[in-house]
C-alpha cells in the first residue's frame, strides 16, 4: 500500500489555494519528496508531516516551479539539523541546475548541514529492496533534458500463513524467516517443511505512477500500464491544445487518454492552471476516462491493489498540522 499527500498542485506559479508541484510518497519505512517547489516546507508542516525522514527527493526536472523549495528546505536545515542525509535524484541538467542553487546560492562555501548526495538517474530501477521497487522512465518535457517519471511498485509476495506454521509445530524465529526467504528448514524433531507448506497464493502488489510535466502521452502508454494510481499533469484544456503543445505540456483530454490507453485504474490530475476551473477539468477528464479526479493541496491518497481511496481532505490535515506545531516538530 502506498500513500500519496500532495503538497502543492498548481502550474507554474502559485494560487491563493495551490502551491507549487510537490507531493510525498509513502511506503514502510520510505518517505519520498517528488519535486519541491517553492513553498514546500510550508505545506510539510501544514500536511502535518514535518520534515522528517525527508531522505530521498526525487526530481521529475529542473524547472523552477519544481526546484526552488530545495533552497529553503536546505536553509531550514542550516539552521534545525534535522536530519542526517538527504540524497537528491535528477537527471543530470536537473542535478546541475539543483547544484547551482544549493551551492552557489545557499551554502556559498559553508558545509551542507547533513550528508548531501546527488544521485544522476538512468532510465530502470532506481532503488529496490524486498518490498518495494522504483523505476524512473523517460518523460518528455519542453526544454528540459532528462526528465523522468517514477514507477513505485510493491513486489509481489505470499502472505505468511500463521495458522498452518503453528499446526505443522514451525516455532518463531529464524526458522520462519528462512522459510519466507523461500528456504526448506528441518524441524529439531527432524520434520521436514517447505516454503509451500506455510506461504499462501501470491500476492501482487500495489502500483503507483508519478508523472510531472510532461508534453506528449504516446512515450508513456507502456512505462505507466495498469497501475492502481497515475499522477500526471493537466495544465491546459483541450481548447488551448496549442498552446499546450508550445509549451510542452499536456491537456486534460490527453491526461485522460493515457489513463484510458495504458488502462490504469485511477487517474490523479495536478499542476492545473488558474486559468481554469477545477470543475472543468474534471468534466473534460472524465468524458475520457471516468475514474478521475483532481488533485488539491494537502490531500491525501492511499493506493492499494485495485482501491484508491481519499483518506483525508486538507480540514484533517490542517488540524493535525496543529498538532505537529504542538509538539515542536
Ligand atoms: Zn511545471
Ligand atoms: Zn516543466
Amino acid at each position: 500500500m502506498f500513500e500519496i499527500i500532495f503538497l502543492g498542485t498548481s502550474a507554474s506559479a502559485p494560487s491563493v489555494r495551490r502551491g507549487l508541484s510537490a507531493q510525498i510518497v509513502m511506503y514502510r519505512q520510505y518517505r519520498f519528496l517528488v519535486d519541491c517547489g517553492e513553498g514546500t516546507q510550508r505545506q510539510l508542516l501544514k500536511s502535518g508531516l514535518g520534515f522528517k525522514r525527508l531522505e530521498h527527493i526525487l526530481l521529475t526536472h529542473g524547472h523552477l516551479d519544481h526546484i526552488l523549495g530545495l533552497a529553503g528546505l536546505l536553509s531550514t536545515f542550516m539552521r534545525w539539523e534535522t536530519i542526517e542525509q538527504m540524497e537528491i535524484y535528477g537527471g543530470r541538467a536537473t542535478l546541475e541546475r539543483v547544484q547551482d542553487l544549493l551551492f552557489k546560492v545557499v551554502l556559498r562555501g559553508a558545509r551542507p548541514p547533513m550528508v548531501l548526495k546527488f544521485t544522476e538517474i538512468k532510465p530502470g530501477c532506481v532503488i529496490q529492496d524486498q518490498h518495494l521497487e522504483l523505476v524512473a522512465f523517460p518523460v518528455t518535457h519542453r526544454g528540459a533534458p532528462g526528465c523522468f517519471g517514477f514507477l513505485f511498485r510493491e513486489k509481489p509476495h505470499r502472505p505468511f500463513l500463521d495458522d498452518q506454521a503453528v499446526a505443522l509445530g514451525v516455532p518463531r524465529g529464524p526458522e520462519r524467516r528462512q522459510l519466507v526467504a523461500g528456504q526448506t528448514v528441518m524441524l529439531p524433531n527432524g520434520r521436514v517443511i517447505a516454503p509451500d507448506d506455510v506461504l499462501g497464493p501470491v500476492e501482487h502488489g500495489a502500483s503507483l505512477a508519478v508523472v510531472g510535466d510532461a508534453g506528449r502521452i504516446d512515450d508513456l502508454v507502456e512505462a505507466v500500464r495498469g497501475v492502481d494510481a497515475l499522477v500526471i499533469e493537466a495544465t491546459y484544456l483541450q481548447e488551448e491544445a496549442e498552446m499546450a503543445q508550445q509549451y510542452g505540456h499536456l491537456t486534460a483530454t490527453q491526461a485522460a487518454t493515457l489513463a484510458q490507453q495504458a488502462n490504469v485504474r485511477q487517474l490523479i490530475l495536478t499542476h492545473v492552471s488558474r486559468r481554469y476551473h477545477e470543475k472543468d477539468i474534471l468534466a473534460e477528464a472524465q468524458a475520457v476516462f471516468p475514474a478521475t479526479v483532481v488533485a488539491r493541496d494537502l490531500y491525501r491518497y492511499t493506493v492499494r491493489r485495485g482501491q484508491i481511496v481519499l483518506a483525508q481532505g486538507p480540514e484533517e490535515a490542517v488540524a493535525a498540522s496543529e498538532e505537529e506545531f504542538d509538539v515542536g516538530a
